[in-house]
C-alpha cells in the first residue's frame, strides 16, 4: 500500500502545470505573432477549423491566467479570442478569424528575458505578398547620366516585438529609441535628392537577423545600417560606436561582448529552430569571400566618415571602426554596419537618447556621414554619381536677362534638379548677372 501511494505521488509530482501567465500579440506588415509565457515546458498542438474560420490551440494541462485585456485585435487576421477547460486539465484556446491563415508554432526555451514560451505564427493565406518594386539597373555610362537611380539606404532599426533590446535607465526601450532614430534618418534620406530609404522594421515586431538581411538584399540595397543604444555592463561606458563585420575575431573585448549579446537576439525575438551558425550556406565559396571583402572595406571607410559625423553630436566610445561577428552584417555583397548610437546603460546618455531632439541630432549626423561617402564615391549608374561627372565638366555662366532655370537648363541639355544641386540653390530663383556653374558639354 505504501509503495502504491509514493508512485501515485510520484506519477503526480511529474504533471507540471503549463498555465498561462501572459499573452502578448505583434503585428508585421505580413504576419501577427502570438506569444504564450508557459510557467513549464508544455505539450501543446495547433489545427485549423474551417466555416467560419479558426484556429484551435490545445494546450495540456494548462490554465489560462491572463485576462487578454489588453491584446489588439482590431487589426490582423484574429479577430476574437476565447478559451475553455478540456478534461478539466487541458487549456483550448480558440482563434476566431477574419480569413484563413498559415499558422506555424514553435516552443522557445527560457532564457534571461522569458521563461517557456509557446510562440504562434499567422500568416494571411490571401495575402498578396507584392514584391518590392525598387529597380537597381545595369546601365552603362550615357544611360546612367539619362536615367541615374537613387542610392538605397536599408535602414534596420534594432530588435523590436519580443525582443526590447536594452532596457534604459528610467525603463527605457533601446527599440524604441532606435526606431524613431531610423525613421527620423529615412526622413532625411526621403528629402535628399539621389537617395531612397528602405526601412527593414516599420512597427513594433521582431524580424529574425536573417531576414533583416534578406529584406535589405529584396530591397537592392547599396548600404545596410542597423541601429541599435545598447546596455553595457558598466553603467560608466558612454559614447557612440559604429561596428563592422568581422570574419575573424573581434577587435576589442567589449565589441565581442557586444556581438555575442547582438546576435543572441534571434533566442529573445523568437526565431524557431534557426542557427546561426552558418558557416555553410552565406559564406561559402571564394566568389563571395571576395564579395565580402569588396563591400568589407566600403563599410570600414563608410563607417569611418560616420563616426566622425557623429562625433559632432555625441562623445566617441572608440574612435575607430570596431569589428566583431555579428550575423545582422552578414551579407556578402551589401556593406553592411551596425550603429551604436549610445549606451542606454548610462543614465545621461539614456536621458538624451529618449528626446526627440537629441534623436534628430543624431539621425542628422549618420544622413551627413552617408552621404559625404557617397557624394565621394557614388557607385556607377546613381544620381550622384552623373552629378559627380556633370561637376567634372563644368563652365561658368552668367545669367542674362529674360533667362529662366528651366531654360538654362534645356540649352544644356540637362535638368533643373541637376542645375539646383551643382549651384546649391534652393530655389529655382535668378538674377540677371548672377554667375551659375552649368555643365560644359
Ligand atoms: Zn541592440
Amino acid at each position: 500500500m505504501r509503495i502504491v501511494l509514493a508512485v501515485l505521488l510520484m506519477s503526480l509530482s511529474l504533471v507540471t502545470l503549463a498555465d498561462v501567465q501572459g499573452v502578448r500579440l505583434w503585428h508585421a506588415p505580413d504576419n501577427s505573432r502570438l506569444v504564450f509565457d508557459l510557467n513549464s515546458k508544455a505539450e501543446h498542438k495547433i489545427f485549423p477549423l474551417s466555416s467560419p474560420n479558426r484556429l484551435v490551440i490545445d494546450i495540456e494541462n494548462s490554465k489560462m491566467l491572463d485576462t487578454l485585456k489588453d491584446l489588439d485585435t482590431k487589426v490582423g487576421p484574429i479577430k476574437k479570442i476565447r478559451w475553455g477547460m478540456r478534461d478539466k486539465k487541458d487549456l483550448r484556446i480558440v482563434l476566431d478569424l477574419r480569413e484563413p491563415v498559415d499558422a506555424k508554432s514553435f516552443p522557445l526555451a527560457p532564457n534571461k528575458k522569458y521563461s517557456h514560451r509557446l510562440v504562434v505564427d499567422l500568416v494571411p493565406k490571401n495575402k498578396e505578398i507584392r514584391p518590392l518594386q525598387i529597380s537597381k539597373p545595369v546601365l552603362d555610362a550615357k544611360q546612367a547620366q539619362a536615367i541615374s537611380r537613387d542610392i538605397i539606404v536599408a535602414i534596420d532599426a534594432g530588435h523590436g516585438g519580443e525582443d526590447p533590446g536594452a532596457i534604459g535607465h528610467g525603463g527605457i526601450y533601446e527599440k524604441k529609441v532606435v526606431m524613431a532614430i531610423a525613421k527620423k534618418l529615412a526622413a532625411l534620406l526621403e528629402k535628399e535628392p539621389g537617395f531612397k530609404p528602405f526601412l527593414v522594421r516599420t512597427g513594433d515586431y521582431y524580424i529574425g537577423l536573417r531576414d533583416r538581411t534578406k529584406k535589405a538584399r529584396m530591397s537592392n540595397a547599396d548600404l545596410f545600417i542597423s541601429i541599435h543604444a545598447d546596455a553595457f555592463s558598466s553603467s560608466r561606458a558612454s559614447g557612440s560606436s559604429v561596428f563592422a563585420l568581422s570574419q575573424r575575431g573581434a577587435t576589442s573585448e567589449a565589441a565581442r561582448w557586444l556581438a555575442d549579446k547582438e546576435n543572441s537576439s534571434d533566442l529573445i525575438g523568437g526565431v524557431g529552430g534557426v542557427s546561426l551558425d552558418d558557416k555553410e550556406d552565406l559564406l561559402a565559396g571564394v566568389l563571395l569571400d571576395l564579395s565580402m571583402t569588396a563591400s568589407l572595406s566600403v563599410s570600414l571607410e563608410l563607417g569611418q566618415m560616420v563616426l566622425n559625423s557623429m562625433g559632432g553630436v555625441s562623445k566617441l566610445h572608440k574612435r575607430r571602426v570596431e569589428q566583431a561577428g555579428f550575423a545582422v552584417l552578414k551579407s556578402p555583397d551589401i556593406p553592411s554596419l551596425l550603429i551604436e548610437t549610445g549606451f542606454l546603460s548610462n543614465p545621461g546618455e539614456a536621458k538624451k537618447l529618449k528626446t526627440a531632439s537629441y534623436q534628430r541630432r543624431m539621425a542628422t549626423s549618420i544622413h551627413q556621414g552617408i552621404k559625404r561617402y557617397f557624394m565621394q564615391f557614388p557607385p556607377p549608374g546613381t544620381y550622384l554619381a552623373s552629378i559627380r561627372d556633370t561637376s567634372n565638366r563644368l563652365k561658368e555662366y552668367v545669367i542674362a536677362p529674360g533667362d529662366t532655370l528651366s531654360v538654362i537648363a534645356q540649352r544644356h541639355a540637362t535638368s533643373m534638379a541637376t542645375l539646383k544641386q551643382l549651384n546649391g540653390l534652393k530655389t529655382s530663383i535668378i538674377r540677371v548677372g548672377q554667375v551659375i556653374k552649368v555643365p560644359s558639354s
